[in-house]
């Protein structure tokens, strides 16, 4: 069956709200819960109820939750499944029903309401769960051949440390039915997760010893554009209905044709196309460009659009013109926000642009020379020269490196940083200040940020004054 992404996402609500569930409309990319940067899932709205914190209003619940996820942010336009923005479907059971409704309704949901094969889907258990092993063996009559035992890693949650958690079960679908192999479902040649469910049975405490939770709860999640990625058949979830347009705008802009391109040039289409919704709804949701927290991610999303654009051969800004195709595809999908903030969005991310090609024109010659002279003396960008190019042309480390990759080149970065701690060095000295707190605030910037944070030219110029 091949239906649109608006349909999927209909498909999927109107089911569950024949199962009694309360459809509730996505909530922001800005959590309410100040210990999370970003909504990167459809139990985030939920999580006070259940940590207990919270009455549930209803027992079920279904969303279709915008999220955005950065640890994915290298494997957009790599990975055929993986992206900054999407949308999770979810239906959520607050102490209500648990494992043998949530995993029937899955299986009901993919074959009978999407007409999936049953002989096209295959499951993971958790290694522990015989429980769910059996529902899915002998209710549902999964052969177990295609019930495949995963760790920890992948089929246990928990929100920390101690607190609710439970085993997950996740349905996959396969490719290559017809293979005689065993199924590795980590294979994602052949195997995409789709649907996720999670069953919160247990309490952790401070042991780590689990005891039954008095009220279990069911969260779940199924990715819109992997769903319209296997219905509508399309290699990856970027040439579906719900991605493409963007691409094909980006790639007019460009002078391509994305059929006809090579592999580089159809993977900077394929950021361009997935940041474009991401910045577009992030900024709808009211976040704005700075050099902190969300913002960063932000700026950091805006700058890989128009680095993107270059590889592509585009350097005017042109983000505002993909931004129509996105917002006109956002507003059909009921982004009353984005057609709100229609402006907003393009002035706010149009400035952003403007701002960062002219740090790149500065800078982009050093940059080849830089990338020349590494080079022809081996494979490493010197720490020297990626902080002269950061403290002199405004260049992000990030930038420096994602370069240098392309060439298959490194930097390094522990030189970056020795030389970045020896100008903070010379500039406290050169006021006479000791600042004792630096090295934890090193230790606590890498931690929240994964590596290092570019600052900023704004501060870059202004420190610089003070060196
Ligand atoms: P994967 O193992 O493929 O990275 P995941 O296990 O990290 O996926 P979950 O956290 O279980 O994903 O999220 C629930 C569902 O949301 C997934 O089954 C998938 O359909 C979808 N999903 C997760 N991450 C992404 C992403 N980065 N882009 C698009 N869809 C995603
Ligand atoms: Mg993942
Ligand atoms: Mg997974
Ligand atoms: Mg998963």
């Amino acid at each position: 069956m091949s239906l649109s992404g608006l349909e999927i996402r209909d498909k999927f609500l109107s089911f569950f709200e024949s199962k009694e569930h309360k459809k509730l409309p996505s909530a922001s990319l800005i959590p309410e819960d100040p210990t999370i940067i970003m909504t990167i899932a459809g139990m985030v709205p939920f999580k006070p109820i259940f940590l207990g914190q919270v009455e549930a209003e209803f027992p079920r619940a279904t969303t279709s939750q915008k999220c955005v996820r950065t640890n994915d942010i290298e494997n957009v336009g790599v990975t055929n499944r993986h992206h900054t923005f999407f949308e999770m479907l979810g239906n959520f059971s607050f102490g209500d029903y648990f494992k043998t409704e949530a995993i029937q309704w899955s299986w009901e949901l993919l074959t009978k309401v999407y007409e999936i094969p049953e002989s096209r889907l295959a499951v993971s258990v958790f290694r522990d769960d015989d429980e769910s092993y059996e529902i899915w063996r002998d209710l549902v009559k999964v052969p177990e051949s295609r019930i495949q035992r995963l760790g920890e890693e992948d089929n246990f949650w928990k929100s920390g440390p101690t607190g609710p958690c439970g085993p997950c079960t996740e349905i996959y679908y396969d490719f290559n039915p017809e293979s005689e192999e065993k199924i590795d479902l980590e294979d994602d040649s052949r195997f995409i997760e789709v649907y996720n469910l999670v069953f919160m049975q247990s309490n952790r405490d401070a042991n780590g010893d689990l005891t039954p939770l008095k009220k279990q709860n069911i969260d779940t999640g199924m990715g819109l554009e992997r769903m319209a990625q296997v219905l509508q058949k399309t290699p990856n979830n970027y040439e579906t209905d719900l991605i493409l347009p963007i691409i094909s705008k980006a790639a007019e802009i460009a002078g391509r044709n994305y059929d006809k391109e090579e592999h580089r040039m159809k993977t900077s289409l394929k950021v361009v196309g997935d940041h474009t919704r991401a910045v577009m709804h992030m900024t709808a949701d009211g976040i704005r460009a700075s050099n902190v927290g969300r913002g960063y991610i932000l700026r950091r999303l805006i700058r890989r659009i128009v680095r993107h654009g270059r590889l592509l051969g585009i350097e005017r800004p042109f983000i505002g013109e993909v931004l129509e195709v996105s917002s006109r595809l956002a507003i059909e999908a009921g982004f009353n926000n984005v057609e709100e903030q229609a402006e907003v969005i393009r002035k706010e991310i149009s400035r952003e642009e403007s701002r960062f090609l002219a740090t790149l024109e500065r800078g982009e010659s050093k940059l080849q020379d830089v990338l020349e002279d590494a080079k022809s003396s081996g494979d490493l960008v010197s720490g020297a020269d990626a902080f002269e190019l950061y403290d002199t042309f405004g260049f992000p480390l990030e930038l420096t490196e994602e370069a240098a990759v392309e060439v298959g080149l490194k930097v390094d970065v522990e030189g970056f940083q020795s030389k970045m701690q020896e100008q903070k060095d010379r500039a406290r000295a050169a006021r006479g200040e000791t600042d004792l707190t630096s090295a934890t605030v090193y230790a606590e910037l890498s931690q929240t940020t994964g590596g290092t944070e570019f600052l900023g030219y704004e501060q870059t110029y202004s420190k610089k004054c003070t060196v």
